[in-house]
């Protein structure tokens, strides 16, 4: 048997997991003068941080609040507005600004630190941390969260059990489990009634049944519409980059469409085809393709192909439809002229065989955010018990937006936490 040592000293705060969120969540609880604890269970705090934007970190995205939250699906959005109101992009910004950190916006709306070091991110809430008193307890598991008649009383780690009223959880998803995202969190609460909307990848590598050629790494198609098809219908598309790697596929489109794909996945055949002129149907294209050969007859098809497919890959596509790439323009009938336009619109990519929740950016899914009061992150099934970042059914696009709801989130739940604790103790 485990002989668990009792401190009967009640913690303020306490605070599971020391990523974005959790860290935040501790700052702003311990800013308001109440003492709080913050257990994560790997050796340093933001591990995850770490790896973020390639080791860059993509702080947060540029704009007003208003356009941050038209990034998330509408539910997310309506959950997160109380929370990025209190606490959005200018504000960790400027957290960060006044500890150093100097930051730069791309021309997409992504913002990084200066010395494009994830490292001097977590340097800088470290110190914020440390500032406000918090007692940081790193490499500490907790095991279980402890509840009593619907009221969180504390935690329990290997032998000792830590007593408080008001406990943050933020342990994060499923992904990436190296960085210490075991999915902790969702056993803790299993036994409150809370309602775990079921984990699936977000943000994930997309692995096809189908391999390309060696040569094929590197080619990227610029601006173009990666479409689901199943069971031959289309489901969901994304605009933007596609690139093919020497693994497969990869680039902003693969990685935003993970999620739709991952949820038809389970049941049905999942298809991807590519449009790499998304701005023109095919009457158009077909129109423009004519007019071309109108004015070059004498050119080689695979000169005209090239301005609308990757160069790279010109030959190797029209020879896939049969059509001798250095046909003259003037000798290509009609069908094939079809063929050409079919293949600019609907490039057949492949069939889906695996996408990994593992090796996702975020996990989708999670603790429902009908259980979560959106303006305290506080549940509505267990008075004392707070959510933040990852752990909540939440998953937001590319460009620094999942780190933004962590960090908004955490700030509410550690602000809304404190002034429980405080109208606790005034209680007589
Ligand atoms: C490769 C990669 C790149 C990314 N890049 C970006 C980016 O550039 N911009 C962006 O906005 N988002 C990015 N993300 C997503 C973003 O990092 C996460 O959404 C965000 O870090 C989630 O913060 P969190 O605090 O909720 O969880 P996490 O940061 O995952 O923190 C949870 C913490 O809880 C700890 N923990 C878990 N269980 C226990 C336990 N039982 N006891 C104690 N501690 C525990 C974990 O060890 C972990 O440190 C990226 C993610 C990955 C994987």
């Amino acid at each position: 048997m485990n002989e668990f040592k009792k401190t009967n000293i009640e913690n303020p705060v306490v605070v599971i997991g020391g990523g974005a969120s959790g860290m935040i969540a501790a700052w702003r609880a311990a800013s308001l003068g109440v003492p709080t604890l913050l257990i994560e269970k790997n050796k340093k705090l933001g591990i995850k941080i770490l790896i973020s934007g390639g080791g860059k970190c993509n702080i947060t995205h540029d704009g007003n609040i208003e356009d941050l939250l038209k990034s998330f699906q509408k539910n997310e959005a309506l959950f997160l507005k109380p929370s990025v109101y209190k606490f959005n992009n200018r504000s960790i910004l400027k957290l960060l600004e006044e500890r150093g950190v100097e930051t730069y916006t791309r021309d997409d709306g992504k913002i990084f630190p200066k010395s494009n070091d994830a490292s001097d991110v977590i340097a800088a809430l470290e110190w914020y941390l440390r500032n406000a008193g918090v007692e940081i307890r790193t490499d500490c598991s907790v095991q279980e969260i402890i509840f009593e008649n619907n009221c969180v009383t504390g935690v329990k780690l290997n032998n000792e059990i830590i007593y408080s009223s008001n406990v943050i959880l933020a342990t994060g998803g499923v992904s990436y489990p190296q960085t210490g995202t075991t999915g902790d969190g969702f056993r803790f609460i299993e036994k409150t009634g809370h309602t775990i909307v079921p984990l699936r990848p977000a943000l994930a590598p997309i692995k096809l049944s189908n391999k390309f050629p060696y040569g094929w790494g590197g080619v990227a198609i610029r601006d173009a519409e990666l479409i689901c098809l199943v069971n031959n219908r289309k489901t969901h598309s994304e605009r933007g980059d596609f690139l093919f790697t020497h693994e497969g596929i990869s680039g902003p489109t693969v990685l935003e469409l993970s999620k739709y794909a991952a949820m038809e996945l389970a049941n049905n055949k999942v298809e991807l085809i590519l449009d790499t002129q998304p701005d023109k149907d095919a009457t158009m294209l077909d129109s423009e393709i004519q007019q071309l050969i109108g004015l070059h007859p004498n050119k080689q098809i695979g000169n005209i192909a090239g301005l609308f497919l990757p160069n790279r890959l010109v030959n190797h596509f029209l020879n896939s439809i049969n059509i001798d790439p250095e046909k003259e323009c003037r000798k290509l009938i009609k069908e094939e002229r079809k063929q050409l336009v079919k293949l600019i619109k609907e490039m057949f990519i492949g069939t889906i065989d695996t996408i990994d929740i593992t090796k996702g950016e975020v996990s989708a899914g999670g603790i429902s955010l009908k259980e979560v009061d959106p303006k305290t992150m506080q549940s509505r099934l267990v008075k004392g018990l707070y959510f933040c970042g990852e752990v909540l059914d939440i998953a937001g696009r590319i460009g620094g937006y999942n780190l933004q709801a962590a960090y908004s989130t955490g700030f509410t739940a550690g602000e809304s936490a404190a002034i429980n604790y405080k109208s606790q103790s005034t209680t007589p």
